[in-house]
């Protein structure tokens, strides 16, 4: 299988040396920046000119891109994928987008008899590295088994999730729950600390508690309670991930009470100058409404002088 690689960005890139490493003919291209392209062409991979020169040479191709609109321009704008595609080749895209846009993409392109499938992926850049991310797959279940020993070389637990466009979906639900839970803990912990709890406290209670989440132990330790916010997953990645939510809901006419809200505070968070924060920047930003830092004393008088409380 020769496999084009698009999208060599946080992300793509560790996966891509991954593909490369696992011994797969690579095909990619590059945008804006070509060194990232050049790096996997010193392990192997050949750089050409655009996607369409890719999805020529290869027969796979996978795009790993922001979102729908930097999707589209690769599959429809010029010197884009379509221009290359022929009858056989198979889209994998593990973009972070809408379940709409991949049925757009499986509309222009199944006629030319390319086959599409959706894969978003989660488990960050350290899974990205690891080869441990999570693919959650839409599309045909045969189609996913011939592809299944390509996305193996990039992940470990990978779950068909569906028809086409329901790997968006899980994955869109996976980060509406993730942004809710990261908010909840900024907006709880500052009334708790504001009351006069410790947030060591809280933490090691809760934890224990049914206010438990995943997300105390991904994003306090390392970040809220260090009062750092090196990436990590951007604020505005988030921000644009809610955002998804919220045009795949209102093209169906579900209310998202929540996710309205949630998508007001990333945005302000965003103006603010914290989008390309770790997101968890969001909850801190919470909590300055209500005059409260959430890292422990220590770490915040490290990163910003002595802090009163
Ligand atoms: P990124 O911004 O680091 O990388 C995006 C890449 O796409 C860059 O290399 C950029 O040059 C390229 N690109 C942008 N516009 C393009 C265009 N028009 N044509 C060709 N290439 C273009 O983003 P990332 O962190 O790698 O995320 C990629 C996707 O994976 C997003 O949808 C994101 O939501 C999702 N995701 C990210 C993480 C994470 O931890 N960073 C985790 C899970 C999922």
């Amino acid at each position: 299988m020769k496999v084009g690689f698009i999208g060599l960005g946080a992300m793509g890139a560790p996966m891509a040396e991954r593909v490369v490493k696992a011994g797969f003919a690579t095909f990619t291209t590059f945008h804006q920046r070509r060194e990232p392209a050049d790096a996997l062409a010193a392990m192997g991979a050949t750089v050409l000119a655009s996607p369409a020169q890719v999805a020529r040479a290869a027969d796979t191709i996978i795009t790993i891109l922001p979102a729908d609109a930097e999707l589209k321009d690769t599959v429809f704008g010029a010197g884009g994928l379509r221009e290359g595609f022929s009858s056989g080749k198979v889209l994998i895209d593990m973009t972070t987008a809408t379940a709409l846009t991949l049925q757009e993409i499986a509309f222009a392109l199944t006629p030319m008899g390319v086959r599409v499938l959706d894969a978003p992926v989660s488990g960050g850049t350290t899974a990205a590295a690891n080869g441990t991310l999570t693919i959650m797959v839409g599309g045909d279940a045969a189609l996913l088994e011939e592809c299944r020993p390509l996305l193996e070389s990039m992940g470990s637990r990978i779950i068909h999730a569906g028809p086409l466009g329901q790997g968006k979906v899980v994955k869109i639900v996976n980060q509406m729950m993730a942004a809710l839970n990261l908010l909840a803990i900024g907006e709880a912990f500052a009334f708790g600390i504001r009351s006069g709890a410790s947030a060591d406290t809280l933490y090691s209670v809760i934890k224990e508690s049914s206010g438990y989440s995943k997300m105390m132990d991904l994003r306090l330790p390392g970040f809220l309670l260090a009062g750092s916010f090196q990436p990590g997953f951007k604020l505005d990645l988030m921000k644009k991930d809610v955002n998804l939510a919220l045009d795949s809901a209102r093209a169906q006419g579900i209310p998202l009470l929540l996710t309205a809200t949630a998508s007001q505070v990333f945005a302000a968070a965003s103006m603010a100058g914290k989008g390309s924060a770790d997101f968890s920047a969001a909850a801190q930003f919470l909590a300055d409404l209500a005059g409260v830092q959430l890292s422990r004393p220590e770490a915040a008088e490290r990163a910003t002088g002595p802090v009163g409380r």
